[in-house]
């Protein structure tokens, strides 16, 4: 993958004094956050996220940031910060940590109660908490940090204050303005204009929304179509949404409860998540609503209610399942219906509608965003941004999480509110940036290419490997065998031709065969004897009938054997 910016060098000893950012994944894409904060060289992280593949990443798992710039510097490492406990930005963790276990990890109580079921699932038992709070204010070398309540879309987010020497940070994690959310627990302006007051040098801003006009609507406008939804409904109810959102699944129980039905979990995480946020409090569940999901089949469909994880079409989700009707005891009937209460992330757009498809074939009654205000974004939108710009008046502003339109966005409307163009510093991915003398600016650039998470390998799958995944999948592959004798350079033997993923018979490439004995003797007769070259021979004259004759083009994998 090539870096979006050729023009940049790699960045130059930090100046005395100086703060350096090393952003490591989610500037340029959504996903994978994770920032590297150098002063004095003492290093801080905030956030260790994954990316999900897309379709053109066949058998990839996840995808972790590229800790490469950082690898030989992790002892350097004081404190990892946790802004929130989304998988965007918890999920590398286990991956940083078999690099040094003990990397102290800070965060919110949600937020590291979330990221040690993942701990303990990676078999890391020996890590250092820090469990922090709004208000709290905490030192880790050189970093004196501070936490600011923000409101999202997973309770107990964070925003941190880091002040070192080079200046003052506010770097908001995720976050809305939602004034009137379900925990109360609003983001905390007061703060942001406390801070502001006493001089932020460089504001980090959540891009996600920039583009979006006006405010975010609140979670609680959903409410009045769920009691729709559940005083309409006569028969199940099943509810996907995201496996960590407790507020919507809270308004679900909340729902159940009015309607004197009962609620069961169906998935994994759904289940771990929703007992972990139980147990701290964040989950409200009113006395005898929740039964296991065994117990609820037993009940009358009019009792039922299932909060299930799948809402992104996930193939071996539960939903998916239940849409295939092959879900080993929630058997979807016509009259149900089913609330997609989820955003819909680009490029699981088909397999979404694929599941609503399926449900709606059973005679399901599907709810989803496209007919129903059943979700509402996480993220600030830009009304909500301008607010901030105005509250905190920065000095420097570099959007964060985001694609590059989304960062381009945020800057805008950082311009709109006075801050000045040079102050305003767009950097994707492995640009490095540097505050100096309270002016940001980029420094260079390192290496953050994606690492790719494989079944249990971690970083030794290759974008060309992905390409050779593609190459087979779309297009099949040819294998071509010739032995060749070593003493008269002659074809002794073959060529014998296999193909896969190819439409046609193995007497198709009879037509092929002499041309490519014609070929070799060619080359013989010209003096080439070395295996490689006979073997690119073949690769040319097979891949050249291939494209012609059939307009395809399959991997050719042409073995040339000196007996
Ligand atoms: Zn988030
Ligand atoms: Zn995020």
């Amino acid at each position: 993958m090539p870096h979006p910016h050729p023009e940049l060098s790699a960045p130059g000893e930090l100046v005395p004094g100086g703060l350096r950012i090393i952003p490591l994944g989610g500037l340029g894409e959504v996903g994978r956050n994770m920032t590297v904060f150098e002063y004095d060289g003492r290093l801080l992280i905030v956030d260790c996220g994954v990316l999900f593949p897309e379709e053109h990443h066949p058998g990839v798992d996840l995808i972790l940031p590229d800790f490469e710039a950082i690898r030989d510097r992790l002892d350097a490492v004081e404190a990892l910060v946790l802004t929130h406990g989304h998988e965007d930005h918890i999920g590398a963790t286990p991956f940083l940590l078999r690099e040094r276990g003990d990397i102290p990890l800070v965060g919110s109580e949600l937020t590291l109660a979330l990221l040690d079921s993942k701990l303990r699932e990676h078999r890391l038992r020996e890590t250092v908490h820090h469990t922090v709070s709004e208000g709290h204010r905490l030192t880790f070398g050189p970093f004196d940090l501070e936490f600011v309540a923000v409101n999202h879309s997973i309770p107990d987010a964070l925003a941190v204050v880091i002040r070192t020497g080079a200046g003052v940070i506010l770097h908001t994690g995720d976050f809305k303005m939602d004034q009137l959310p379900l925990d109360g627990r609003i983001t905390d302006l007061r703060a942001f204009a406390r801070i502001g007051e006493e001089g932020v040098d460089l504001f980090m801003v959540d891009s996600t929304n920039a583009e979006v006009p006006g405010f975010t609507t609140s979670e609680q406008e959903i409410a009045p179509v769920l009691e729709q939804v559940f005083h309409e409904s006569r028969q199940r109810i099943i509810v996907a949404c995201f496996a960590s959102h407790v507020h919507r699944v809270q308004q679900i129980l909340d729902a159940a409860v009015e309607h004197d039905r009962k609620v069961a979990y169906v998935g994994r995480s759904m289940v771990r998540n929703m007992a972990i946020a139980r147990d701290l409090g964040y989950l409200n569940v009113p006395p005898g609503v929740l039964v296991d999901a065994k117990e609820l089949a037993d009940l009358a469909p009019e009792k039922q209610v299932l909060v299930s994880t799948g809402s992104q079409g996930e193939p071996l989700s539960a939903l998916s399942r239940i849409a295939q009707r092959n879900h080993h005891f929630v058997h979807i009937e016509e009259g149900d219906t089913v609330v997609l209460a989820s955003s819909l992330i680009p490029g699981n757009e088909n397999a979404v509608y694929r599941v609503i498809n399926g449900l709606a074939r059973w005679g399901a009654k599907v709810v989803h965003r496209g007919n129903a205000l059943v979700h509402v974004s996480g993220h600030a939108s830009a009304g909500e941004l301008l607010y901030c710009y105005n509250i905190v008046r920065p000095r420097n502003v570099m959007p964060v999480h985001g694609e590059i339109r989304h960062l381009l966005a945020n800057a805008a409307l950082a311009r709109r509110t006075g801050v000045p163009d040079e102050n305003v510093v767009i950097a994707e991915d492995g640009v490095v940036v540097d505050l100096v003398d309270g002016l940001a600016t980029i420094a260079g650039k390192v290496n953050c290419g994606y690492v790719f998470v494989d079944g249990s390998s971690v970083g030794d799958i290759t974008e060309s490997d992905l390409k050779d995944r593609r190459i087979l999948g779309e297009e099949g592959f040819i294998s071509v065998i010739v032995v060749v004798d070593s003493v008269t350079g002659k074809v002794a033997g073959g060529p014998e031709i296999h193909a896969r993923g190819f439409a046609e018979d193995d007497s198709t490439f009879d037509e092929i065969k002499q041309p490519i004995i014609d070929a070799l003797d060619r080359v013989v007769a010209e003096g080439v004897d070395d295996a490689y070259q006979l073997q690119q021979t073949v690769r040319r004259v097979v891949g050249r009938w291939v494209n012609q004759t059939h307009r395809r083009r399959p991997m050719i994998i042409p073995v040339v054997i000196e007996a």
